[in-house]
């Protein structure tokens, strides 16, 4: 398959490139404690991208904090492959700071943020850059088979974006991670967005720009362990959520109106019932379910007003998204 591609890539690369600079293709990499997948990336990557007169790869690698030996395995395999770029955070910022981080320091003709842990098949990026060619800015990686990820997370995924796709604008596509091909354009425009608290998914979503789609199959994890849990997913998934919509803030004022419409109409079948019944014991079990269950509305309408809060909140320090330690890079 990969030879296939790579031959057919490269007839395409001869009809369209001939005479002219090679393509400069940059791959942005948020490495977190990846120590053992790292040798197995660039080593597959450049098996892949041989020729240089067709595509120049820069890897932008941003060490996220990592508290194994990362980053001195990065620095290691610069010295092989100067065109690596290691851009090395302060603390662990994340994935999505990490990625805005790298996005802002890409400098190819078209970018791709890719996980190296081999989830995304990095042949992939050949077919890519065929449609990108057609004139596509963004050319998403769609997973058609997620066999990979546990049953809980297909699942999970799947309730977000039946959720988020209803209430939130825009509509972020299914099935699509981080891994997809940018051109210089929207790169250029997502590095102007300022928000400081990021969900890269809604960011890339909202941008817009002309997009295709390719499918491929989520491959296992090649080594190492995912570093996303569970509550760790919950708290990704409210982001996403109130990063861009705030329905959850208004649909209170209509269960608002719905609970007062309905008590309104209880207190009057009470009042009937006395009215044509005698005098009524008062119900005790009937007022502590009213009472729970209206104590209960209220909280909630609260935690949903405090996690906007807590956002506005955060968002108003101004805040850098990340903060660099050092960039080693190699000039010239
Ligand atoms: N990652 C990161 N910072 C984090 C967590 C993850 O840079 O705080 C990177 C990680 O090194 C990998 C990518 O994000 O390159 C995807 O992480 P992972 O494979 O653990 O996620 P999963 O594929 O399980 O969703
Ligand atoms: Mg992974």
């Amino acid at each position: 398959m990969t030879i296939e591609l790579q031959a057919k890539f490269q007839t395409e690369q001869e009809q369209h490139i001939r005479g002219q600079p090679p393509l400069a293709l940059s791959l942005v990499v948020p490495v977190y404690n990846e120590a053992e997948t790292v040798g197995i990336f660039i080593e597959q990557v450049e098996g892949i991208f041989n020729n240089p007169d067709e595509v120049v790869v820069e890897y932008i690698f941003i060490n996220d904090g990592s508290t194994d030996n990362t980053l001195e395995l990065l620095l290691l395999l610069q010295r092989r492959l100067p065109h690596i770029k290691v851009i090395d955070l302060s603390r662990n910022f994340g994935k999505e700071a990490a990625l805005s981080a790298g996005l802002r320091c890409a400098t190819g003709q078209v970018v791709v943020p890719i996980d190296v842990d081999l989830q995304d098949p990095p042949e992939l990026i050949l077919q890519m850059i065929v449609k990108w060619q057609e004139g596509y800015e963004v050319v998403l990686g769609r997973r058609i088979d997620r066999t990979s990820d546990s049953w809980a997370k297909r699942a999970s995924a799947n309730w977000f974006y039946r959720i988020h796709n209803k209430i939130a604008d825009p509509i972020i596509p299914e099935n699509v991670g981080d891994f997809r091909l940018m051109d210089r354009q929207v790169v250029d425009a997502l590095n102007e967005l300022p928000e400081s608290r990021r969900f890269m998914k809604g960011l890339f979503a909202w941008v817009g720009f002309r997009t295709a789609c390719i499918d491929y199959s989520r491959a296992e994890r090649v080594a190492g362990t995912s570093k996303f849990n569970g509550w760790r997913l919950w708290n990704f998934a409210l982001e996403g959520i109130t990063s861009f919509s705030t329905d959850p803030l208004k649909i209170w004022t209509y269960v608002g109106v719905a609970v007062s419409l309905v008590s309104f109409l209880f207190a009057a079948v009470i009042v009937l019932k006395v009215l044509f019944t005698g005098i009524d014991v008062p119900g005790y079990a009937s007022l502590m379910v009213m009472v729970s269950f209206l104590g209960g509305l209220q909280l909630i309408g609260i935690g949903v007003l405090g996690e906007y809060l807590g956002r506005t909140y955060l968002e108003s320090k101004r805040r850098p998204i990340y903060l660099v330690r050092r960039i080693y890079e190699n000039k010239g």
